[in-house]
């Protein structure tokens, strides 16, 4: 069985979205699930962002992103407000779920969702900060999803405990563990539901929250 990973970077992934860049896009095929990232490490210039949006308009793309912003990044927060700006723009225009990078840019975030009020689901990928900013963004109807940390982080393994499981959702991104532990992790949090049905119960999520699978405009 192939668990459904909202996030990875492993292009080999089944049942995955597979996180692509504007300079990997030649690798979309219709056997897998891609988004198309605009990290905050990188400004798109006019050309790659109108690839971008190509990219988006041409294709059956699940997911946009890891797009968002990150206060690491060497990019002006400013330049980097407006290029998430531009993107969730594509998002909203072309019908796909925002997966967000966001790296100490929570305050941001939810203030640019307050002032854009975007129709598509929003997705906080990685996220390993506490509860009460997890309630606080699960409040601003902002999903989240956890990565390997959750089979040690206690912190994390808490809000899980505590959270519907409507709310959330497990990826691998660019860590080399099988998905599968993390679902075990998980299951172990959640009354032991076991891994086919959670399985079930975050691609139904995704499916409902999102235009997954509808053709692109
Ligand atoms: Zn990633």
């Amino acid at each position: 069985m192939s668990l459904f990973d909202l996030h990875t970077h492993n292009t080999n992934s089944k049942n995955s979205i597979i996180d692509l860049d504007i300079n990997n896009i030649h690798m979309f095929n219709r056997e897998a699930y891609f988004s198309l990232s605009a990290h905050p490490n990188k400004l798109l210039n006019k050309t790659e962002l109108d690839i971008f949006r190509k990219e988006i308009s041409s294709k059956n793309y699940t997911a946009i992103g890891e797009a968002g912003l990150d206060k690491y990044s060497k990019i002006k927060l400013t330049d980097q407000i407006d290029q998430f700006e531009k993107i969730i723009e594509i998002s909203e225009t072309y019908n796909k779920a925002l997966i967000i990078h966001c790296v100490g840019k929570f305050n941001e975030i939810i203030n640019i969702k307050k002032s854009l009020k975007p129709k598509q689901t929003w997705i906080i990928h990685g996220f390993r900060k506490k509860s009460q900013l997890a309630n606080q963004l699960i409040s601003e109807n902002i999903k989240l999803s956890f990565g390997d940390y959750l089979t040690y982080d206690k912190k994390i393994q808490d809000i899980v405990q505590n959270i519907d499981l409507s709310n959330f959702f497990l990826e691998t991104d660019d860590k080399s563990i099988d998905i599968k532990d993390i679902y075990l992790k998980c299951s172990e949090l959640k009354e032991n539901i076991n891994i086919a049905k959670l399985n079930k119960i975050f691609t139904n999520s995704f499916l409902n929250n999102t235009n997954f699978n509808s053709p692109s405009k």
